[in-house]
């Protein structure tokens, strides 16, 4: 195999103009358009639907998948790949694969070694160091569609590896996304990360950070979320908080305060600035679709709440974690989850955020009569015209 040096495509391929009919045609929605200028709200039948002022496709999702058109048109007769999941929605990702590209990460392809001549395009939410290493040594052509939010928290843990401090990442240690980030406190010899996936994980590290403890349980409890060779005794000496884009924002606060009191507590408030560094890394967009359903939930009085989005997308997840805590709430994947009027298939809320959780059918979920007030969000990663679909089966059961 003859190496050449990669292409990599960042800002465009040139055919943004070419796709665009495209792009529409397969997840544009006219009723989600008529529910957004009816100020977010749509009465049909027995139903009154407050939609969230902010859902769907974000701003790098909406990149990233316009990038995936583009490369396919700019690249006819090359053979097009995703290294996986371009973004976590299924119904995405199958109109992808329907549109010619594979997946390196499907059964089929498992193995093969993308070369020269091939084409292969980067998710919105990244791939490690080594891996891009891999493919940049390949001499693939790259089509990067990593989101800008996502290269901001990388740039911010790079710079805390380089000042020596340990990144403490707030996340799912298997997404992919932290996985990227992770990497990329390795790109200097002092860096080093743990990650945390919530708060009561956060405490039992601040606690370490206090009064220190044993070493060998907490390497137990954390050593698949730790950098190779991690010590916590000499690792949690000085720490930068950042975060996946899309947890919960209140929750990496949270744990960033947490940080912070440990730290100050330890250090004591002069020398906090040499052992704790922390800033926002929620993305703007994640922390829109957050607020938007918040609101709703506290301007209607609903009778149940609706969040649609892939079982694996992080930020969907935490929409339905705001909601359930405040309404009953079904977290569902597409318009197939929406059975009858009397049955609803969905993921409990809560459950591990893997594509194939186990899905529970809830009975009797719409209310037999009277009026139905329901609320409808949906994740970065859900695009309109499945939103669109969810309220036309909406209003055939509340006729
Ligand atoms: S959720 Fe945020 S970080 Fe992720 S792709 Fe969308 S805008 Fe980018």
């Amino acid at each position: 195999m003859s190496v050449s040096q990669p292409l990599i495509f960042r800002k465009g391929l040139d055919m943004k103009e070419a796709v665009a009919g495209e792009l529409a045609a397969a997840y544009h929605s006219r009723l989600v358009d008529e529910v957004r200028a009816a100020n977010y709200r749509h009465d049909q039948g027995r139903l009154t639907l407050h939609l969230a002022r902010e859902f769907g496709f974000c701003y790098g999702v909406d990149r990233a998948v316009d990038y995936a058109y583009q490369a396919v048109a700019r690249f006819p007769g090359r053979n097009v790949f995703l290294t996986g999941e371009i973004i976590h929605n299924p119904h995405v990702n199958d109109r992808l694969r329907d549109n010619g590209i594979r997946f390196l990460s499907d059964p089929e392809e498992r193995g093969h070694q993308p070369g020269p001549d091939d084409v292969v395009i980067l998710p919105a939410f990244g791939i490690t160091v080594g891996e891009m290493l891999d493919y940049s040594a390949r001499g693939c052509t790259l089509v990067d569609t990593t989101c800008g939010s996502v290269l901001n928290v990388w740039k911010n843990v790079v710079r805390y590896a380089q000042d020596g401090f340990t990144a403490i990442i707030h996340g799912k240690v298997k997404h992919e996304e932290t996985r990227a980030t992770a990497s990329q406190a390795l790109k200097y010899p002092e860096g080093r990360y743990l990650v945390v996936l919530d708060r009561e994980e956060a405490a039992i590290v601040c606690d370490y950070i206090r009064r220190r403890g044993d070493r060998e349980a907490f390497l137990a409890r954390f050593g698949g979320a730790v950098s190779p060779g991690f010590d916590p005794d000499r690792d949690l000496d000085r720490v930068g908080c950042a975060n996946q884009t899309t947890m919960l924002m209140s929750e990496s606060l949270e744990i960033g305060e947490m940080f912070r009191a440990a730290m100050t507590e330890r250090y004591g408030e002069a020398a906090l600035a040499n052992h704790f560094r922390a800033f926002d890394t929620i993305c703007s967009a994640t922390q829109e679709r957050q607020d938007a359903v918040e609101a709703l939930l506290d301007s209607e009085p609903l009778d149940l709440m609706i969040v649609v989005g892939g079982y694996n997308s992080s930020n969907t997840c935490n929409l339905a974690r705001i909601c359930a805590a405040r309404v009953r709430t079904y977290h569902i994947a597409d318009p197939a989850c929406l059975i009858s009027a009397e049955r609803i298939r969905h993921r409990p809320v809560g459950a591990p955020s893997t594509a194939k959780a186990d899905e529970v059918i809830s009975e009797n979920w719409l209310p037999a009569e009277g009026r139905i007030v329901v609320g409808l969000t949906a994740g970065a990663s859900t695009p309109n015209n499945i939103v669109g679909q969810v309220i036309e089966t909406l209003e055939r059961f509340a006729l």
